[in-house]
């Protein structure tokens, strides 16, 4: 229901947790994020319930903080909202962390592929689909903007998608179709959000992502293809918010 992704030079679990609460007004039932640390491993922390019962558990038992993250506050439409079913979902044994907004309409085609090539499901949701499909297609290409593109367009319905790798730090992968994705454009740190509601706190400087375009953020740099891998130039904005 909420997204929001982070690449810079600030600990990310805070920018992440602040974009969350800033799109708390939409309404959710879960909330997770996903941090890649300075070693290289990814950690993630999920929850059913409010948004401070995941603040209260990084407080208790803190997750190692490092500059590229996601986060997510979930809105179930497919699996209960149980802490397994919250976002993110996981990838290439624990590698890849992928968060969703909206429904993909062919997931189970996709999950009993899957069933069938020996992956097995920890959640209810439509979402893993898309987490292990990444994973697998990231473990051929190496690259998680070839891998989200490959993915994406084996996918119907509505989404945004977002993923990070622990074997690419400094990068977070975001796509769109038929569902809103923002990118807030910063100085040596950029963002994703679901709204520009996740990201005015940092900066105003936004650009629209267009539908079915895949954008890459990486801290000095932004760049946008279509779902055939083109490149494109999307317009930017300034956001007129009082923040
Ligand atoms: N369909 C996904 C799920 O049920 C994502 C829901 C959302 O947009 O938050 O987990």
């Amino acid at each position: 229901c909420g997204i929001v992704g982070y690449v810079g030079s600030r600990g990310s679990i805070d920018v992440l947790l602040g974009g969350l609460k800033r799109l708390e007004y939409r309404g959710y039932d879960s909330a997770g994020v996903a941090v890649i640390d300075d070693s290289g491993h990814l950690g993630t922390r999920k929850h059913a319930g409010k948004l401070g019962i995941l603040t209260d558990d990084l407080g208790a038992t803190p997750l190692t903080d490092g500059h590229t993250g996601i986060g997510h506050t979930r809105w179930a439409t497919h699996g209960g909202p149980t802490d397994e079913n919250a976002h993110p979902h996981l990838g290439d044994g624990g590698k890849l962390a992928l968060i969703h907004n909206g429904i993909i309409e062919n997931f189970a085609a996709l999950k009993e592929e899957l069933l069938a090539a020996g992956h097995s499901f920890t959640s209810e949701t439509d979402t893993e689909v898309a987490a292990l499909l990444v994973g697998d297609a990231f473990r051929r290409t190496g690259d998680l903007t070839a891998a989200m593109l490959e993915v994406v367009n084996r996918l119907d319905g509505a989404f945004t998608l977002l993923a990070v790798h622990a074997d690419q730090p400094g990068v977070v992968v975001g796509a769109r179709r038929n569902s809103p994705l923002v990118i807030g454009l910063g100085e040596g740190e950029n963002f994703l959000g679901s709204d520009v509601a996740a990201f005015v706190e940092y900066t105003h400087h936004a650009m629209e992502i267009g539908q079915d375009q895949l954008v890459t953020i990486r801290p000095d740099s932004v760049e946008v293809v279509d779902f055939a891998g083109t490149p494109v130039t999307p317009p930017t904005f300034e956001v007129d918010w009082d923040a």
